[in-house]
């Protein structure tokens, strides 16, 4: 039985992860220190016998008993509010994380895929964007913490690969949404369900003219799962290219709730990239991969799933706010 380490595991992506490993036959040791995860997300994994849990914070020496064939690393904070409450974890897990869990690989010889992202490529000049795109990023900015730590994690990945011939695989992943999506992480789609839900009006920043392509979470996973698998080692983009501007999804979020809440409109967070759209050739050529979920199908189930959550878990909100950050 081959063994996979998944960190992150209690988490919106790690999460799927487990439950498609396991599924796949695999031994799967997750691994989380449960900061912005939660074991609600993996609590039906625990009775299984192909399952263990590490509670770890892999920014520290990581030790994990027996073989391991593959690692896949996808603890980090993701969303904009979350690296601006906690920047320095969000750095350490990156680098230091990433080394950890590389330094890791070379003593088990497992392969390791870490989780990268579109937000390499900053706020884009080129459109849509290729893996060749080198990226525009401000790195003293409020998304600098995220952005900067990705590029070096996908700086060390290639120098283990090339100094010491590690088999490592890199996705980039585009903006995601499925079930367990935590409803208070900040992020548009469960900010502006979450407003639909609770009666309360959908909060644009901007002019709500920036763009973003949304990925049905089973997708992605079956994109990296194919990924891992593969002999390539570059960067992959991974996301669904049906572009759409902020101000159009929150109709079709206020269409699809049936709410008639109105739309206020809020200032634009410094550094949020005003147009995103993976261009996706190399994951359809390698791959043979193409999200196959459309937005009206996979926000229908996301919308069940934040509607399944309680009363309390669906008003509770996090006490935060972009505006200290807005540069005057
Ligand atoms: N956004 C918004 N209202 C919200 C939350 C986000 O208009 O309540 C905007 C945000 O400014 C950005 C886009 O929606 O332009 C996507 O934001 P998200 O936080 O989901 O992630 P990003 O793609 O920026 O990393």
């Amino acid at each position: 039985m081959k063994r996979v380490l998944i960190t992150g595991a209690a988490g919106f992506l790690g999460s799927h992860l487990c439950d498609r490993f396991m599924t796949e036959g695999y031994y799967v040791i997750g691994m989380d220190n449960l900061i912005t995860g939660s074991l609600k997300n993996i609590e039906h994994l625990f009775p299984l016998e192909n399952f263990e849990f590490y509670h770890h914070d892999v920014s520290n020496f990581v030790h994990v008993s027996g073989d391991l064939d593959y690692i896949l690393h996808f603890a980090s904070p993701a969303s904009p509010i979350d690296y601006l409450k906690i920047p320095i974890q969000t750095l350490k897990v990156g680098s230091l994380g990433t080394h950890n869990l590389l330094g890791l690989a070379k003593a088990k010889n497992a392969r390791i895929l870490v989780a990268s992202t579109s937000e390499v490529y900053g706020d884009p000049l080129v459109h849509p964007q290729t893996e060749d795109y080198f990226g525009n990023v401000n790195p003293i900015g409020p998304r600098g913490v995220y952005d900067e730590a990705k590029r070096f994690q996908e700086a060390i990945t290639m120098a283990y690969h090339r100094f010491h011939n590690l088999e490592t695989r890199i996705v980039r992943i585009f903006n995601t949404y499925g079930p367990r999506m935590r409803l208070n992480d900040g992020r548009v789609l469960p900010a502006f369900i979450g407003q639909a839900l609770r009666g309360e009006e959908l909060t644009i920043f901007g002019d709500g003219s920036q763009t973003r392509a949304f990925c049905y979470v089973d997708d992605l996973i079956e994109g990296i799962y194919r990924l891992l698998l593969s002999d390539y080692h570059l960067p992959v983009n991974i996301g669904n290219p049906n572009e759409i501007t902020i101000k159009d999804f929150a109709e079709e979020v206020l269409k699809l709730t049936g709410s008639n809440v109105g739309i206020t409109y809020r200032e634009l967070p410094e550094n949020d990239p005003t147009q995103r759209n993976p261009d996706i050739s190399r994951a359809r050529e390698l791959l043979k991969w193409e999200p196959k979920v459309d937005r009206a199908e996979g926000l229908k189930i996301t919308l069940e799933y934040f509607k399944s959550l309680t009363e309390e878990e669906l008003t509770k909100k996090e006490h935060f706010s972009f505006d200290k950050y807005i540069k005057r």
